[in-house]
C-alpha cells in the first residue's frame, strides 16, 4: 500500500470543527466493486442507464425498468461497505452537527451505519407510489445466502436471484403495486430529466451554510450538484477538502486535495483526527493538573491498546512515556521490597501489581524512575529498564483490567477504555500469536484460553472509563468524553 499523504491542515480543520458535511459520489462505492452505471461498464443487456432511468422509459416499459433495478439491487446487495463508508458513519457519531449528502443509491452508507443522511438521488431500496405518492421500503435481502424475502416488491428480487439469468425475457411478472392503495410503484430514484426535491435541497444548503469543513469524496466530474455544493460552502466560509483519485470539476474549489483511494485515505485521516483530539484532551488535563499526568488505557486483548498508546506518544513527544502493564510481572523480591506481595493466578493480577509498582516508584522518588519489565513467558528481562525522566509529563499505562481496583482508579488522572469489535480483536490476537511463531491452531487455542475476558470484568472496567473509544473497520473513534 502506498503511504497516504495527508496535509496537517485537513487534520487540524477536522479537529477544530463541530459542523461537518460530507458529500459522496460513485467513487466511494466503486471501491466496494459497484459499477458507476454510466458508460460502457454500466451496460445492461445493451441498454445504457440513460435509456432506462427516465420517466419516459418507465411509461414505455415499466417491467423492463423494474428488472434493471432488481439487477442493480442484487449487485449492490452483494457488495460490502468499505472502510471509507465506515469512517463516514463514525464521523456522524462524533460530530454534533453532521450531514452526509450522497449521490449514491446503493444503500452502502446506511449499511455502514449512516443515519443523518440525504440521498439526493434516492435509493434503490425504496419505491414510490405513483397514485398516492407514499414511499415504501424495499427490504434488504440477505444476498449471501440467497434466501427469498417477504414482500411484494422484494419477491421480484428473490426471483431474480433464483434464476440468475439476465437474458430472461421481461414483461412476464406483475408490476409491483402499493399494498395500501393499489397504485403502481416506481423506483424512488431521481431519473434523468427530473428535479431535486426542493425541501431536500434546502436541508443540504442550510447544512452547508453552517459547515466548517466539507469533505467531497469520490464525486465524478459529470454531475453538476457537487460543484454547486462546493461553491456554496466555500462562499459561506467552509474549508473544502476533496478526496478523489483524479482531478474533477470540484478540484478548483477545494482548499485541500487528498489524492488516492477514499478507503485508504479516510481511515488514516480519521485516525489522526482522533489521536489529535485525544492529545488535546490530555494536554488540557495536564495543564489543569499542573504535574505528572497518569493516563490509563484499558480494553480487551487485541483492541490495539499499545498501538493507541504509541500513537498518542508520537504526538505528545518526549514528554510522554508508555508503560505496558499486561503480559509482564515482577520478581517477588522486588514486590516485597515495595510491600506488594505477588498474587499468582488470574492474569489480571499482573496489571494491578505492575501498576502499583509503577505508581509507588513514580510517587516515591524525586529522581528519574526505572521500571524493570520482565516477560511473563520468558522470565527474563525484556528491557533492562524503562526510564521515566523527571521531565515526563504524561505516563501512559496500558493493560486489560486497569480500572478494576479503587487504588488503581484513584491513581489514574485519565481513564480511557478502548473497545473493539470482537471479530476484529480476535483476528488481531490470533495474528499476533502467529507472528510469535504459533501455528494457526495454537494461536486460536491461545486466544480461546488466555485472551478472552469475562463479561463482568469487561463491564466493570468499561463502567469506570472517562473516555470511550471504539475500534472498528473505521479505525478509532472517540465515542464519549466525561463521566458515565
Ligand atoms: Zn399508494
Amino acid at each position: 500500500m502506498i503511504p497516504v499523504i495527508i496535509s496537517g491542515t485537513v487534520v487540524t480543520a477536522l479537529r477544530r470543527a463541530n459542523r461537518v458535511v460530507v458529500v459522496t459520489g460513485a467513487g466511494i462505492s466503486a471501491e466496494s466493486g459497484i459499477p458507476t452505471f454510466r458508460g460502457a461498464e454500466g451496460l445492461w443487456r445493451n441498454f445504457k442507464a440513460e435509456d432506462l432511468a427516465t420517466p419516459a422509459a418507465f411509461a414505455r416499459n415499466p417491467r423492463l425498468v423494474w428488472e434493471w433495478y432488481d439487477w442493480r439491487r442484487n449487485l449492490c446487495g452483494k457488495a460490502q461497505p468499505n472502510p471509507a463508508h465506515h469512517v463516514v458513519a463514525a464521523m456522524e457519531r462524533f460530530y454534533h452537527h453532521f450531514l452526509l449528502v450522497t449521490q449514491n443509491v446503493d444503500g452502502l452508507h446506511s449499511r455502514a451505519g449512516s443515519r443523518r443522511m440525504v440521498e439526493v438521488h434516492g435509493s434503490l431500496w425504496r419505491a414510490r407510489c405513483l397514485k398516492c405518492g407514499d414511499t415504501v421500503e424495499l427490504p434488504m435481502t440477505s444476498f449471501e445466502d440467497g434466501k427469498a424475502v417477504v414482500g411484494r416488491v422484494s419477491s421480484r428480487v428473490a426471483r431474480c436471484l433464483e434464476e440468475e439469468n439476465p437474458a430472461r425475457s421481461p414483461g412476464l411478472q406483475p408490476l409491483p403495486t402499493h399494498a395500501a392503495c393499489g397504485g403502481t410503484l416506481r423506483p424512488a430514484v431521481l431519473w434523468f430529466g427530473e428535479s431535486y426535491e426542493p425541501a431536500m435541497l434546502q436541508q443540504v444548503f442550510t447544512a452547508l451554510e453552517e459547515a466548517q469543513v466539507v469533505l467531497i469524496i469520490g464525486t465524478s466530474g459529470g454531475v453538476a450538484l457537487p460543484v454547486d455544493l462546493a461553491a456554496q460552502a466555500r462562499q459561506a466560509g467552509a474549508t473544502i477538502v476533496e478526496i478523489n483519485r483524479e482531478r474533477t470539476a470540484v478540484s478548483r474549489l477545494a482548499h485541500e486535495r487528498l489524492e488516492g483511494r477514499a478507503g485508504e485515505i479516510l481511515p488514516e485521516l480519521w485516525r489522526r483526527v482522533q489521536v489529535g483530539h485525544l492529545t488535546d484532551e490530555i494536554r488540557a488535563r495536564g495543564r489543569h493538573k499542573g504535574g505528572r499526568l497518569m493516563i490509563g488505557i484499558a480494553g480487551p486483548p487485541g483492541a490495539g491498546k499499545s498501538t493507541l498508546a504509541q500513537a498518542l506518544k508520537a504526538v505528545l513527544g518526549r514528554e510522554a512515556v508508555v508503560v505496558p502493564m499486561d503480559g509482564f510481572h515482577f520478581p517477588n523480591a522486588r514486590l516485597d521490597a515495595l510491600g506488594l506481595r505477588a498474587r499468582k493466578g488470574a492474569p489480571e493480577t499482573f496489571d494491578r501489581l505492575a501498576f502499583e509498582l509503577a505508581v509507588a516508584e513514580l510517587r516515591a522518588t524525586q529522581k528519574p524512575v526505572s521500571l524493570p519489565l520482565y516477560s511473563r513467558e520468558l522470565h527474563e528481562p525484556v528491557a533492562d529498564a524503562l526510564t521515566v525522566p523527571l521531565a515526563t509529563s504524561f505516563v501512559i499505562v496500558e493493560g486489560n483490567y486497569l480500572f478494576l481496583w479503587p487504588e488503581v482508579r484513584n491513581a489514574l488522572d485519565l481513564k480511557i477504555y478502548l473497545d473493539c469489535d470482537p471479530a476484529l480483536a480476535r483476528a488481531s490476537v490470533i495474528a499476533r500469536h502467529q507472528q510469535g511463531g504459533a501455528s494457526e491452531e495454537e494461536a486460536v487455542r491461545k486466544f480461546e484460553t488466555n485472551d478472552r475476558l469475562n463479561s463482568e470484568t469487561v463491564h466493570a472496567t468499561r463502567g469506570a472509563a472517562e473516555i470511550m473509544i471504539r475500534r472498528n473497520a473505521a479505525g478509532w473513534t472517540v465515542e464519549r468524553v466525561g463521566g458515565t
